[in-house]
């Protein structure tokens, strides 16, 4: 395989239909096929931070539809080696690489190699995981302000309303699906070592006691920013898709700005309600938020 650009991708935009000649396809270990074009609108599954799985859809080629099963993140690296996903070696971006969109296929397409392929996202999924995932950032913010009482220091990061930055500084995991996103914060020896306090002190309860009121107050900022309708956006510094994006959202207190590779609403009227709910691990050792869109 000769060498491959770095794909160029317009989902940021919210695009899910696209043309573009096929660069190669590559036989995976698993027997299916990843076919490589110059562009696309397909979010792949990113390898460092998998947290919005990867979009479904039909590649079609000289009129014949393939379904495409999944879609991964390929590394095409100096020395001729072709990765995927969890194999690749470096982080995503590294300048050495090539970093391809990977439309898996079930089977061999066949002789497409340099010949036009149409690209169609499965619309429906994409939405729904666009809401996931901007519901993800929301309850971040939402949940940064709720949880501030109880840091008994600065921890030296912060979110774009001055909130010590629980989300980014406890956060284990952030996994979206269709319905939700599920994301956990680690509530271990470091997070205390930062200040945050998940005992009871004279000013407040325990944390395992604060949760229904918790929980109450990021609702009511969730539905007050979804009642106000705020306009989303992704900054994209450049086509590839490995630039470094980032998600605004222009909410009533001003304007927020999360680092983001993913795909999002345009605009949170999109949504008839967000709501999430808090729980804590049986241990005690995670609190987890489990945020659910509807859409209008
Ligand atoms: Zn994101």
């Amino acid at each position: 395989m000769t060498t491959l650009p770095t794909t160029h991708v317009s989902f940021p935009a919210g695009a899910v239909t696209g043309e573009s000649p096929v660069l190669a396809v590559h036989p995976l270990a698993d027997g299916r096929y990843a076919v490589v074009t110059e562009a696309t609108p397909f979010h792949p599954l990113d390898h460092t931070w998998p947290d919005q799985p990867a979009d479904l859809g039909t590649l079609t080629v000289d009129g014949v539809a393939h379904p495409v099963v999944d879609c991964l993140t390929g590394g095409h690296g100096p020395a001729g080696e072709f990765l995927v996903g969890a194999d690749i070696p470096v982080r995503r971006g590294d300048p050495e690489w090539s970093w391809l969109v990977l439309h898996v296929l079930a089977t061999d397409p066949g002789a497409v190699t340099g010949r036009p392929a149409q690209l169609s996202v499965d619309a429906d999924r994409r939405a729904l995981l666009s809401a996931a995932h901007s519901g993800c950032h929301l309850l971040a913010l939402a949940l940064n302000a709720a949880i501030a009482p109880r840091w008994r220091k600065d921890p030296g990061r912060s979110d774009a309303f001055g909130s010590p930055d629980f989300d980014s500084l406890a956060m284990a995991s952030s996994v979206m699906d269709t319905e939700a996103s599920t994301d956990t914060y680690r509530l271990g020896k470091s997070l205390r070592k930062k200040g945050f306090t998940a005992e009871a002190t004279e000013e407040f309860p325990a944390l395992a006691d604060a949760l229904p009121a918790l929980t109450e107050a990021v609702n009511a900022q969730l539905a007050a920013w979804v009642a106000a309708d705020a306009p989303v956006r992704i900054e994209v510094p450049g086509p590839e898709l490995t630039a470094r994006r980032q998600w605004h959202c222009e909410l009533p207190a001003g304007s927020a700005a999360i680092a983001c590779g993913g795909t999002h609403l345009h605009h949170l009227g999109e949504l008839a309600e967000l709501r999430t709910e808090l729980t804590l691990s049986e241990d005690g050792s995670e609190l987890i938020a489990v945020t659910r869109p509807k859409r209008a």
